[in-house]
């Protein structure tokens, strides 16, 4: 049985209290939320704070909101079923209520927040292991060893960004707010992630109180799909998040599709607007358009040996799932994936 190393636990009522015990104990000290990533990272010894602070009692950092105009503010402590479930969100946000509604199995979803999936460490399976297996390899760059066994020589952690609210945020054009020692910061989502997978380069004392999401158009469509191995609870092989604004008549005005589990941050796929803007959705230019699109996606996403699961195979899938995607979008139908 693994075990947790031995810490401290701190459950602040406030933000400031939250902030300034972040401050004090710098590397030494993390934030939790639902705890369902950090304590099995912490048992696999690829954390080992000395002090842990609870981020549940703080009330500020809870709920769902709907401001006036039409944005939804999310909570960081948001748990993800209560986003997969909030009929805002399922309105005004549809991709990230059915990537929400993908994570992991039912306990861990009511566990997990949003907070802590869109701050989630990036996985390797030269990383997400125990301790003793990692020692056997020699460690790897990302954690007390020099070389990446993904990338042969190798200068940077190319670990995949695993989180599937991660791009369904950005096809959103969500702002993230930090509260740290220095104040709040707002944060673009897309500036969120650097193409180097070490965690602890981007976290820094912050905490992130919440993520605001504009408030979409009349004809605002979306979708998430998820490949995976289990439908019922593993992390994505592929994830895939597509936005189509719709102006009159059922044309796009607007287009968007980010894929993640790929490298160290989400990818957004260029050109894809101009493929499709002025298009009518029921036409045949739009199918066209689609194909493109999928192209477009297997030229520009490359899935490493980062992540279980053969990497041509998930290679093969990305046109696939941006197909299925997008037609689930266009008529506005749940979530792809497999069961
Ligand atoms: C079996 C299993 C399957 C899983 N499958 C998936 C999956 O399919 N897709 C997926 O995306 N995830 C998956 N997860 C990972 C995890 O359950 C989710 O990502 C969840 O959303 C993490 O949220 P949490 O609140 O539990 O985060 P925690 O574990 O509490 O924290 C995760 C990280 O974020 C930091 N953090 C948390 N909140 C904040 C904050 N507000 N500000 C700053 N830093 C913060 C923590 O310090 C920690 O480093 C899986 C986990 C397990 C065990
Ligand atoms: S990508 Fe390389 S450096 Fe990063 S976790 Fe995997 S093996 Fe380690």
């Amino acid at each position: 049985m693994l075990r947790l190393p031995k810490f401290e636990m701190a459950e602040p009522d406030t933000l400031d209290e939250a902030v300034s015990l972040l401050a004090k104990h710098g590397d030494r000290a993390m934030p939790i939320a639902g705890g369902t990533d950090l304590v099995p990272n912490m048992k696999h010894e690829l954390f080992t704070p000395e002090l842990v602070v609870s981020l549940a009692g703080i009330a500020e950092l809870h709920g769902i909101e709907q401001a006036g105009d039409g944005s939804l503010i999310l909570g960081a402590m948001t748990p993800l079923d209560e986003l997969a479930r909030d009929e805002r969100v399922l309105r005004g946000a549809p991709a990230l209520a059915q990537a929400a509604s993908l994570v992991a199995g039912p306990q861990l979803r009511r566990m997990g927040t949003l907070g802590g999936n869109v701050m989630l460490d990036t996985r390797c399976q030269w990383y997400n292991q125990t301790h003793f297996w990692r020692q056997s390899l020699g460690y790897c760059l990302k954690k007390d060893g020099t070389e990446c066994h993904v990338v042969a020589g190798g200068r940077k952690c190319v670990a995949a960004a695993s989180n599937d609210s991660a791009p369904a945020l950005m096809s959103l054009g969500a702002t993230l707010s930090f509260q740290g020692p220095d104040g709040t910061r707002e944060v673009p989502i897309d500036d969120l992630w650097k193409s180097d997978g070490i965690y602890n380069k981007k976290v820094s004392g912050e905490i992130l109180t919440h993520a605001r999401i504009p408030a979409p158009g009349p004809g605002h469509r979306g979708a998430y799909g998820k490949l995976r191995d289990r439908g019922s609870i593993d992390f994505p092989l592929l994830g895939v998040a597509v936005r189509l604004d719709l102006g009159s008549d059922d044309v796009v005005t607007d287009a968007d599709l980010v894929v993640v589990a790929l490298q160290a941050r989400p990818v957004r796929v260029r050109k894809v607007a101009e493929t499709f803007r002025g298009l009518e959705i029921q036409g045949p230019a739009f199918r066209e358009a689609l194909d493109e699109v999928c192209t477009l996606a297997s030229k520009q996403c490359r899935p490493l040996a980062n992540i279980p699961g053969d990497h041509e195979y998930r290679h093969a899938m990305v046109p696939v799932y941006t197909r299925r995607t997008f037609l689930a979008a266009c008529e506005q139908g749940g979530p792809v994936h497999h069961v």
